[in-house]
């Protein structure tokens, strides 16, 4: 019989369907499930981005193929927006749009890394990143941040991971899973590292960028001499709250970009053309109905914080960006209720499931099994009924 390849033996199953499925029956069951596993905004797309796209679609003018990297005018739009927003100067060459920004980060390490290449990994990590980088038949080489570092790398951790075989190393911030984000003075202690390796590429990806409580979004790019050899990945999705349309991108030196272009060409052709022509608009308007939404996020990482805080034995760090809260959950390993014994995070999030209804993701999915990664992106009500449930749970465990 016909056989698949071997390179799905690589990919690692993801942890989140058993519970997909429990949370399904638990809801046909006719129970209450709160979904905090989801990666995405519960906003609508801002209205005049939808209405963009609704008059793109009544011109007539953008049922066709686009140029493979994008069209010129939307990477006008995305250099404008990143001399405004990041004080960066590109050209529209420099910038390949793709399906959403999971579809840059693959561009890109296609692009860049060879087999057997070490590309490192700053933990914790989104899922993608680890998977994307066994497909290109690279080895992520995993760089813990500690929870009292605020999940940080630090420049000591860089250095002691660089190898002959280091290819580049890549991480978001803000993060997804754990909502850190890398200070200007935090990015160039590292850069101050990598001054002594000019041949690793740095693949920064800045998809929240403006998920950000703190202060001012820092890029990798900025930092002096190291736009030469930065990839910025970024996008629409939760800025914009526009995950469905799938557009993301990436800003790099020439020679990457041209990359991506030849690979993108033989993938996908360049991704939608209402998308892309919406996408124009959003990226050239105002940030308003962004930063109404990115205030909703902070209100509600304030509440699920401190309601997490009054829960014995989990630990926090304090989220700057993102909309992801990441305790560590360890102490209750080796606790029981009843028959069900917790022996680590995927336990936890099956009892979690179980015993108050709430889902939410384990850690080990994000390289930090002892975590367990809570999404904010849900009702201030939902949020505060899923809090107070986790607390019922957890102080039944003994
Ligand atoms: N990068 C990070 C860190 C993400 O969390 C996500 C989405 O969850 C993406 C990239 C992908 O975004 P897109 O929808 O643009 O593919």
């Amino acid at each position: 019989t016909p056989q698949l390849a071997d390179r799905l033996n690589v990919l690692a199953e993801s942890a989140t369907i058993a519970m997909a499925v429990k949370a399904r029956e638990l809801q046909a069951q006719g129970h209450d499930v709160i979904k905090l596993t989801l990666g995405e905004p519960d906003f609508k797309t801002p209205q005049f981005i939808q209405d963009a796209a609704v008059e793109a679609i009544q011109s007539g003018n953008h049922f066709k193929y686009t140029p493979v990297p994008g069209y010129p005018a939307l990477r006008e739009g995305i250099a404008s927006k990143l001399k405004r927003d990041n004080g960066l100067d590109y050209k529209a060459e420099n910038i390949v749009v793709s399906t959403g920004a999971k579809q840059s980060l693959i561009n890109v390490l296609l692009s860049v890394v060879n087999k057997d290449d070490e590309v490192i990994v700053f933990t914790p990590y989104w899922v993608t990143y680890v998977e994307q980088v066994k497909l290109a038949e690279g080895v992520p080489v995993l760089v813990e941040g500690s929870l009292e570092k605020d999940f940080k790398v630090t420049p000591e951790q860089l250095r002691a991971a660089i190898t002959p075989k280091t290819k580049a190393i890549m991480y978001s911030s803000p993060c997804n899973p754990t909502g850190s984000v890398y200070t200007k003075e935090e990015l160039e202690a590292l850069a101050e590292v990598l001054k002594d390796y000019p041949e690793i590429f740095v693949i920064s990806d800045e998809i929240y960028e403006y998920i950000n409580f703190g202060g001012e979004h820092a890029s990798m790019a900025a930092i002096e001499g190291m736009k030469e050899r930065t990839i910025i990945v970024n996008g629409f999705s939760k800025g914009h709250a526009m995950t469905g349309w799938r557009l993301g991108y990436i800003a790099a030196p020439l020679e990457v970009a041209k990359a991506c272009n030849k690979i993108q060409g033989q993938v996908t052709s360049g991704t939608c053309a209402i998308t892309q022509a919406a996408a124009i608009t959003a990226v050239t308007g105002p940030l308003d109905e962004t930063n109404k939404m990115k205030d909703a996020y902070l209100r509600r990482r304030d509440l699920v914080k401190s309601l997490l805080d009054e829960i014995d034995g989990i630990k926090t760090n304090l989220p700057q960006g993102a909309f992801y809260i990441f305790p560590d959950v360890s102490a209750f390993f080796g606790k029981s209720f009843g028959d069900t014994k917790i022996e680590n995070s995927v336990d936890l999030t099956m009892y979690l499931l179980n015993e108050a209804h709430v889902s939410v993701v384990d850690g080990g999915s994000f390289g930090a099994p002892k975590c367990l990664r809570i999404s904010f992106a849900a009702s201030d009500e939902e949020l505060k009924e899923a809090c107070s449930r986790i607390k019922s749970a957890l102080e039944k465990l003994a």
